[in-house]
């Protein structure tokens, strides 16, 4: 509470104007105490009222002012006693006064506390709220301590020089409201980020085409360019033909005078025309028309001519990425760039270049997704999930994304402007004192060590990793590398690559996961296509029906750890026992054959991903079985709840802390623990610094996370005691919301001094 408290002040005293300041003060007074409004009245100069010059919560109309007379209503009872007023319902106490215009009737609970300044009483500050209930005793002392110490700076303001800003405010906040209406996501990824809208969109991706307007001027060069796009595709079809002629029967080849015969029919290319000149780009109105044009096969009876309807996408797609190539501007990312698109991709991340990357505003995408969970490696504040957004509309226009509660604002006034930049040089204030637990152990005040280690994918991830301090690498994603080639790398290009990391890290252990494909991460040239990926051929089903490359990676880690001795071995998506044993078996296997090769390695420790509820309920024997545990939690919250990780429509129903999720992660580490093994966790949840209070309560051995979290979850254990911690699981067990979970967790956070981890500012 201090250091909110001492925040408020700050921001009281630090606002650009006086409207602003006493804004600021009533609305965060009202948000630390968790009430519905809070109001402060002055004295006016002759003492004869008190003046009613900021609200958070009373609604007062346009143009008009509220005065008490002096000795008058509840707030008159405060200033004559000068002592605080704390009543379940001030409505049924005889000094209540209604104020006519004011909708003070929609409260009952009432908190005042009075404002003294050399022994007189300037001002009252006071809370209120809809129900019926007694403010508790540390609401009560904060608001008393918050009205001493605000004494000061007010008895410097002029009473009428407040009410005017009071009035001015309400009209420009009337106004600023419009403006500061945010848009809101499903999915977040924590921080805060000012900068500069930039559009990106999937190349040659109909759905992900944008709206843009053009003006009548620009009506002709689209559709010059739409006729241009169009000749070209019939081109490039016609040559295709040619060029198959001499493999394919005359009869295959007819389904390209099909396409012919459809890019030329008038009711499709003048479709698209008539769109642009109602206003729309080529690509636009190519979109619409496509979509048209599926939705009438999709509904036909006759199966030849429903799968005409692929024909017609898979032109949609040719002319767009010839539309693609003409229109091709090269983006401009200025320093500040928040990335924007319906749908943002790992490879339009990539483009931006090195430290230009401020935020990411995407349409779809949810928490898990592969991008997010770049996004999160890279702190990248980001909103995923927002509907009813054009995101055309946000090119070049200044944006504020705040991570921390899923919001973005778009064209902000310059009150909210201020306020978020304020909140900004905070953080970064924050994060510098962060740096300073760099080389401390990640030690509780009672003396209980964890370990904290980092999730990588490539090898460049070593050296941040390495600044944090990190003890280990608790998951590599072994898969990474594979994602980014052209064919599987052969034994000898794994065992170098592998090698770079181990020799980065040693004598730190490495825990390197097999490869984990399927799902949401196909090889381009190892297509998975199945009709439920979450729920088909992935992880150690997918090596243990390809044992060549499953060998062929265990042996080149292997080989990779040769005098380092630091590797650690596990395995993903582990579900039945069997398919456990099988793996370890080929794993010493290979180690036996690479030993009668010459060479010398040691066995690593071994290690197996419990991500699904199969998993969860034969923990002990899978531990008997390994040297440890390491918690998916990602894909384990993904099975338990059986909601899709990468869907933004079920989005808000995935969430870590469900009350069964937790029940798991705490069997997980008892049962490992009766086996005398360690458990670690190494999903997204190890990463939050909420869930870390519960995680150390459970009895994690490690957490392991992207190297952007490891200093903030250092400060957690840093300051919260062991034996705190299992009491706040305690009560975190009882409870069934997992909203009202993390808002408990949060709030102690807060009480802890650490709020600045979950919320933006210091
Ligand atoms: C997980 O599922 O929690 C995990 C760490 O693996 P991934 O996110 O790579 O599936
Ligand atoms: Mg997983």
């Amino acid at each position: 509470m201090l250091k909110i408290q001492r925040r408020i002040l700050k921001e009281f005293e630090n606002a650009d104007n006086l409207g602003l300041s006493l804004n600021l003060l009533v609305k965060r007074i009202r948000e630390a105490i968790e009430t519905q409004a809070c109001t402060l009245y002055l004295k006016n100069n002759d003492h004869s009222a008190f003046f009613l010059v900021a609200t958070d919560g009373l609604t007062i109309p346009a143009n008009e002012t509220v005065s008490i007379e002096y000795g008058k209503g509840l707030v008159g009872l405060v200033a004559t006693r000068g002592e605080p007023l704390n009543i379940d319902n001030a409505q049924t106490h005889p000094d209540f006064l209604l104020v006519e215009k004011v909708n003070e009737a929609d409260y009952c609970a009432y908190l005042a506390a009075p404002i003294t300044h050399n022994g007189e009483v300037i001002g009252v500050l006071a809370v209120q709220q809809a129900e019926e209930r007694q403010y508790d005793q540390s609401e009560e002392a904060f608001l008393v301590t918050l009205a001493a110490q605000l004494a000061e700076p007010i008895s410097r303001i002029n009473t009428q020089d407040a009410l005017t800003a009071f009035v001015d405010d309400r009209t420009e906040q009337q106004l600023q409201q419009k403006r500061d209406k945010p848009f809101k996501g499903t999915t977040r990824i924590a921080g805060v980020a000012i900068g500069t809208g930039v559009l990106v969109y999937p190349p040659a991706e109909l759905n992900a085409v944008p709206d843009n307007f053009i003006t009548p001027a620009e009506i002709n060069l689209e559709i010059d360019l739409f006729n241009q796009a169009l000749l070209q595709t019939k081109e490039a079809i016609n040559d295709l033909k040619e060029r198959l002629r001499t493999n394919i029967a005359d009869e295959e080849l007819a389904i390209f005078d099909v396409y012919i015969g459809i890019l030329d029919s008038h009711s499709f290319a003048d479709a698209i025309i008539q769109e642009i000149h109602q206003g729309q780009w080529a690509q636009g109105a190519l979109r619409n028309i496509v979509k048209q044009h599926l939705k009438r096969f999709d509904a036909m009876e006759d199966d030849y001519l429903r799968e005409r309807a692929t024909d017609i996408h898979d032109l949609g797609q040719r002319l767009l990425a010839q539309l693609q190539k003409q229109q091709k501007t090269k983006i401009h990312y200025p320093l500040d760039t928040i990335l924007v698109s319906e749908s943002i991709t790992p490879a339009a991340l990539a483009e931006v270049p090195e430290g230009f990357l401020k935020g990411m505003i995407s349409v779809k995408g949810s928490e898990n997704a592969h991008v997010a969970i770049l996004a999160r490696a890279m702190g990248v504040p980001t909103i995923m999930g927002i509907s009813n957004i054009n995101v055309a509309q946000l090119d070049t226009q200044c944006i504020i994304v705040d991570g921390y509660h899923g919001r973005a604002y778009v064209a902000p006034s310059e009150a909210l402007l201020h306020q978020y930049q304020t909140l900004l040089k905070e953080e970064q204030e924050l994060y510098a004192d962060l740096e300073t637990l760099r080389d401390l152990p990640a030690e509780t005040p009672d003396g209980h060590c964890v370990a904290l280690c980092v999730n990588i994918g490539i090898a460049a991830d070593a050296g941040l990793s390495l600044t944090v301090g990190a003890e280990g690498v608790g998951l590599y994603r072994s898969e990474v590398p594979f994602l980014v080639r052209e064919n599987f790398p052969t034994e000898e290009e794994q065992r170098a690559i592998y090698r770079q990391i181990l020799a980065a890290f040693a004598p730190r252990p490495v825990i390197m996961r097999t490869l984990d494909v399927g799902g949401d991460k196909t090889l381009p040239y190892f297509p998975i296509k199945e009709e439920n990926p979450s729920l088909g051929w992935r992880g150690i089903r997918v090596t243990l029906d390809h044992p060549e490359i499953f060998r062929t990676q265990l042996r080149a880690m292997l080989k990779a750890s040769e005098s380092l001795n630091n590797l650690r071995i596990m395995f993903p998506m582990v579900t039945a026992i069997r398919e456990l044993d099988e793996a370890l078996r080929l794993l010493r296997q290979v180690h036996q054959e690479i030993t009668e090769e010459g060479m010398i390695v040691n066995m690593p420790l071994v290690g197996a991903m419990i991500e699904v509820p199969a998993a969860v309920y034969q923990a002990r024997l899978i531990a008997r079985r390994v040297d440890f545990l390491s918690v998916g939690s990602n894909d384990l919250t993904q099975y338990l709840l059986a909601v899709d990780r990468n869907n933004s429509r079920v989005a808000r129903l995935y969430d870590s802390f469900h009350p069964a999720v937790l029940a798991a992660l705490v069997k997980i580490v008892e049962d490992a623990h009766s086996e005398g093994k360690q458990a670690s966790i190494c999903g997204e949840i190890a990463g939050d610094p909420a869930a870390a209070i519960i995680l150390l309560g459970m009895g994690y051995d490690a957490f392991s996370m992207n190297s952007t979290s490891l200093l903030r979850i250092r400060w957690v254990i840093r300051n919260i005691p062991l034996r705190q911690a299992r009491e706040h699981l305690r009560e975190v067990i009882g409870m069934e919301d997992p909203l009202l979970i993390r808002r408990f967790l949060e709030q102690q956070l807060e009480s802890a001094g650490l709020g600045g981890l979950v919320r933006a500012g210091k």
